[in-house]
């Protein structure tokens, strides 16, 4: 299995091979730099790749022969578009998960608290989402993670579980905390790149042509163009004969320690 721990064995292994040929029949620098270029590569790819479980196992679609996905929320909540994306949730009666900014759910108690009471579940995404937060020390992510579950905690009543790593990088600092808080690391299977496309009608194309049963949508809900996109996209899944599960349920994970 491509991982972590597989590939630093299979690189130590190639490293001390070289070096033991080396001895005997000097061989070109440019395999050893060869060498660390692939495992380097390999890292990256790992890292950026929330799907590949290279650094620590994240769930990331549910069972791929029942027509059914979830829809979650990364960033907020946001004062103006978390409500507008709720009242389309609750007009439609689809429950998504929310992947909460400890920061922002502790600027907006009363939306946080709506979200929860509606039914919906709560998962952690730091409490700052700073930009280098997969470069932070254990201590400093653990405290990030901590200070975002008591904010939930003191508004829900309820103690979070799931954990979406921010950017969805992870490496082996976030699988040591992941691990050590008793996490369930929460990928996505499809991204809408809501964040980066423009165009209403190509973003719901974009999820049109990919989307399969057991999808976890990845969608933000600080951006106020989500809102549309959000009804057209419960609408396509409607007329398309999907049904929206809770992640919990698709997934097949405890969202919350009992
Ligand atoms: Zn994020």
């Amino acid at each position: 299995m491509l991982n972590y721990r597989n590939t630093l064995v299979v690189f130590s292994l190639a490293l001390a091979g070289v070096a033991v040929t080396d001895i005997f029949k000097p061989v070109s620098v440019w395999l050893y730099i060869g060498i660390v270029l692939a495992v380097i590569s390999l890292l990256t790819w790992g890292s950026i790749r929330i799907q590949a479980d290279f650094y620590l196992r994240s769930v990331c679609s549910g069972d791929r022969n029942i027509r059914a996905v979830s829809i979650t929320f990364d960033d907020g909540p946001d004062g103006l578009v978390t409500p507008m994306v709720l009242d389309i949730l609750k007009e439609n009666k689809v429950k998504a998960a929310f992947f909460v900014v400890g920061q922002n759910a502790e600027k907006h108690p009363e939306i946080l608290e709506r979200i929860d009471r509606e039914g919906h579940i709560i998962g952690g995404h730091s409490y700052s989402h700073h930009f280098f937060f997969d470069l932070f020390s254990s201590r400093r992510m653990k405290k990030e993670m901590n200070h975002t579950a008591k904010v939930i905690f003191d508004i829900t009543g309820k103690n979070i579980r799931l954990f979406r790593p921010p950017y969805g990088v992870t490496n082996p600092t976030v699988a040591r905390v992941v691990k050590e808080l008793k996490l369930t690391s929460v990928g996505w299977s499809l991204r809408s790149k809501d964040t980066v496309i423009q165009d209403d009608s190509a973003l719901l194309k974009r999820i049109q042509t990919r989307l399969k049963p057991g999808d976890v949508l990845l969608m933000h809900d600080c951006k106020a163009w989500t809102v549309n996109r959000l009804k057209s996209l419960v609408k396509y899944l409607q007329d398309n004969g999907y049904m929206v599960k809770e992640i919990d349920q698709l997934l097949n994970i405890e969202p919350y320690v009992r």
